[in-house]
């Protein structure tokens, strides 16, 4: 259904079952769940889909290490249960990972110690899949470590997604089960009736124009916004923002073919550089985010340094420097305060879920347990919505795809690659493509077929949400991609009906969002 449509049958609906405000994977997941049990959804989404945390994350799906580390054992087990889930239900968007954890000779974390972390983690998986490696196997599998000191090291497997092409999955199977969804739409207020909260009044930031959509149920998955949202009840704040900033390498400047977990040098805290996308990808940092949170976070010259320190205490040999950040970019964590000043990294990463007047809200979860949460959201909801008491938890979290023979004569690699991330519309963006359309761009695993598609049929409204989102090229090659524009240019105006004029203020907002958010904090204008 094409935004305007979208946009006319919310308007013109009576009320729905379940509101949803925010398009993160909190959201998705809840639309989603709602609509399989047979409730009337919308969802609302201020900005672009995914545009919050769930673009921003570190694109782990994982049972959590370092949470087991805080004996936060039940987040641990959610996690696990969730990733195993995932990793049936959405293979090839979540694919196997394995760590390494390297063990030195006097380090804070030895071979036992690690080894009892990766028992208990095992044990929550039901199957063994942590093993030892003699120094010289650890070298081989990631070249440039540091021999001085090495003991040898762990490994052990978890998973990785793309965050944002997650997020979309789970709204298409949304839409596909009814629900009707709008990016750039943002919520103001909310309406009320004596039982409580009855709706909210939306305002498209396309046309300017306001509207209000009534509900049984409203549930605020706005992340680390839930607070502004929740101010419509004047509740007191619940959440303390901790940015986490990550960088962006060429492969062949750290190559690795399984992840790597490493103690920072300065402080011990634990960082990794793992392999995405034919990138590599290093994380994170972890600080009070102070900046407001209007603005799109960026990282700071203090965290690119404390990454690329990491990099160079364990990489020496590689030289690594900032010259060879492909690009970064940071994400606000709605961690749930403790109320005390602790360090941010020891604040628990447990969600929470509150019924306040009616709002129930949903924030502070993870990527990986988007289900689970929202099912346990939902619950909540169910004396409101009969049709809530149809949950299913335990239904696939992706219809099956039905064979799709347009895909047969795809190389086997691009087959998977568009099955995963597109389900049942892989054979209609393969359709909808010219034959050159196949091959893949700049060096990256994405085809232009992906932009084609993402323009016709997944609600692009500016260039970011289609170089950041739908695809992730304006991550994986410098400057977001521009190199690519020209050739992006005819394609947005056959597609989008851009003219001219609009191209250039698309181009000009978007170089300028790069540059603040996406670069290197030196080499900014
Ligand atoms: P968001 O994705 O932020 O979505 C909220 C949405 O609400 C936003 O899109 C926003 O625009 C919208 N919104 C706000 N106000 C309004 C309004 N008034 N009206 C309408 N819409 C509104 N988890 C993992 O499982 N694995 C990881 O590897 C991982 N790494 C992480 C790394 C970092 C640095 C960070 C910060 C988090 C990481 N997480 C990870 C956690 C995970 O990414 C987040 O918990 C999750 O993405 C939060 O999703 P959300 O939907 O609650 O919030």
């Amino acid at each position: 259904m094409k935004r305007a449509e979208t946009l006319a049958a919310l308007r013109a609906a009576d009320a729905f079952d379940v509101l949803v405000i925010g398009g993160g994977i909190a959201g998705a997941g809840i639309a989603l769940e709602a609509a399989r049990a047979g409730a009337k959804v919308a969802l609302v989404e201020a900005r672009d889909f995914a545009s919050g945390t769930s673009s921003r994350s570190s694109k782990l799906v994982h049972g959590g290490l370092r949470y087991l580390a805080q004996a936060q054992f039940g987040l641990t087990r959610e996690s696990v249960r969730e990733r195993d889930a995932l990793l049936r239900d959405a293979a090839g968007l979540v694919q196997p990972l394995r760590f390494l954890l390297p063990v030195r000779r006097g380090g804070r974390n030895g071979r036992a110690k690690l080894g009892v972390g990766l028992f208990l983690y095992d044990q929550f998986a039901g199957r063994r899949t942590r093993r030892w490696h003699a120094a010289d196997e650890l070298l081989g599998a990631a070249p440039g470590l540091d021999p001085q000191g090495l003991d040898g090291g762990w490994s052990y497997l978890d998973a990785q997604t793309d965050d944002a092409r997650l997020v979309l999955r789970v709204l298409t199977e949304a839409r596909r089960l009814s629900a009707l969804t709008l990016n750039h739409a943002k919520v103001e207020g909310l309406t009320r009736n004596p039982l409580g909260v009855d709706g909210a009044r939306v305002r498209d930031q396309i046309s300017g124009s306001a509207f209000t959509l009534k509900a049984r149920v409203v549930v605020n998955a706005t992340g680390v916004w839930a607070d502004q949202v929740r101010a419509n009840l004047d509740r007191a704040p619940l959440l303390r923002p901790l940015r986490g900033s990550h960088l962006l390498l060429p492969a062949w400047r750290l190559p690795l073919a399984q992840a790597i977990g490493l103690f920072h040098p300065d402080d011990g805290r634990p960082v990794f550089a793992l392999p995405w996308e034919g990138r590599t990808l290093v994380g994170t940092t972890d600080l009070d985010h102070d900046a407001g949170l209007d603005q799109e976070p960026g990282i700071s010259a203090g965290e690119l340094d404390y990454l690329l320190r990491a990099l160079q205490a364990a990489f020496p040999a590689f030289g690594l420097s900032a010259a060879d950040v492909l690009s970064t970019w940071s994400g606000v964590r709605p961690v749930v305060s403790s109320g005390r000043a602790v360090d941010p990294s020891k604040e628990a990463r447990e969600h929470l879920i509150t019924l306040e007047d009616g709002l129930i809200t949903v924030t502070g979860g993870k990527l990986t347990t988007f289900r689970s949460t929202a099912l346990q959201a939902l619950r909540l909801a169910q004396s409101r919505v009969p049709a809530l008491r149809q949950l299913d938890g335990t239904a696939p979290v992706f219809t099956p795809i039905e064979h799709q023979s347009r895909l047969r004569t795809l190389a086997p690699e691009l087959r998977a690659r568009l099955t995963a991330r597109y389900g049942s519309d892989a054979a209609a963006v393969v359709g909808g493509a010219a034959p050159d359309e196949l091959a893949p761009l700049c060096g990256t695993p994405t085809v232009f077929a992906e932009l084609r598609w993402a323009c016709r049929a997944e609600g692009v409204e500016q260039l970011d949400d289609l170089l950041l989102r739908r695809t992730r090229l304006g991550l994986l090659l410098r400057d977001g991609a521009a190199q690519l524009l020209p050739r992006i240019q005819p394609l947005a105006s056959q597609e989008l009906g851009w003219d001219d004029a609009r191209w250039q203020a698309e181009c000009a907002r978007y170089r300028e969002l790069i540059a603040r958010c996406y670069g290197v904090p030196g080499a900014r204008p």
